[in-house]
């Protein structure tokens, strides 16, 4: 129970890489808030853990709309009293060539990807200061904020200011007491991708995977509830890669 008595709030936790956390968090000890834009898939989400006997709560989120995260935010810190945790996870793809975007295109990618994440670092960051009880902010980048891939320019963008935005971060917020750290997935095995079927991003992300195959969200869940933990201390700053090395080969 490396979470035990701990408060988490995770946004996007309705599907894929957000939904495993939170079940990971919650067999760790967490109290868990599904932040998500999908009402049905958050609360989904919390059925599933309030039938294995956690403790969890869902409030309806669109990480583009500061005020949304900051609901959330206030949501643990009012319902539980703290805030140890933040997953900065939500996220949309884009996949379309650079010369066919619409500049709305980009807007919409980057308003979800970056400002999501920079809204929850806001609103989680003040929360932990006036609580005095330093905590943990992890962010969702990508091996995409690193390496170039047709079609998702915007995508890029975003991710690689998550990379950035998580060392900033960390560096401000470090006398406080608060870690930031970041994890960037390859190729996950969740909607995103299988909604791609026809680019047949899965099967190429799988085939850039070291094993040739995508991971589980799972795989990934279990890192991030490492890094949430107090055995992750030493890691700041970082944007930790989980991605079964990934490369072009
Ligand atoms: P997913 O589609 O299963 O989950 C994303 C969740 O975010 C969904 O529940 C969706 O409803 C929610 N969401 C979307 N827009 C939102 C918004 N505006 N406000 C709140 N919630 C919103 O996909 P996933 O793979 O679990 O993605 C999670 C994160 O992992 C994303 O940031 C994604 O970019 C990142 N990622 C995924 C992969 C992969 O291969 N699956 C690889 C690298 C990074």
């Amino acid at each position: 129970m490396r979470l035990k008595n701990k408060v988490a709030v995770i946004t996007g936790g309705g599907s894929g890489i957000g939904r495993a956390t939170a079940l990971i968090f919650a067999r760790e000890g967490a109290s868990v808030v599904v932040a998500e834009l999908n009402g049905d898939q958050g609360k989904q989400t919390v059925d599933e853990l309030l039938s294995l006997g956690h403790d969890a709560r869902f409030i309806q989120t669109n990480v583009s709309v500061f005020e949304d995260v900051q609901a959330a935010v206030d949501l643990a810190a009012d319902h539980y009293g703290r805030l140890d945790i933040m997953f900065n996870n939500a996220g949309i793809g884009i996949n379309k060539p650079l010369l066919e975007h619409e500049p709305a295109d980009f807007d919409r990618v980057v308003k979800v990807n970056q400002y999501g994440v920079y809204y929850g670092i806001l609103a989680a960051g003040r929360k932990m200061r006036d609580l005095k009880t330093g905590g943990v902010i992890i962010n969702t980048a990508s091996v995409f904020a690193l390496l170039a891939s047709p079609g998702v320019i915007g995508y890029h963008a975003s991710k690689g200011a998550v990379k950035m935005m998580t060392q900033a971060a960390a560096l401000e917020l470090a006398p406080l007491g608060i870690r930031v750290v970041a994890i960037a997935p390859g190729g996950v095995d969740t909607p995103i991708i299988q909604g791609y079927k026809d680019a047949g991003l899965g099967e190429m992300m799988a085939r850039q995977q070291m094993r040739g195959k995508l991971q589980t969200p799972e795989a990934i869940a279990e890192i991030v509830a490492f890094l949430a933990s107090s055995e992750a201390d030493a890691i700041n700053g970082s944007m930790v890669m989980t991605d079964d090395g990934f490369a072009e080969f």
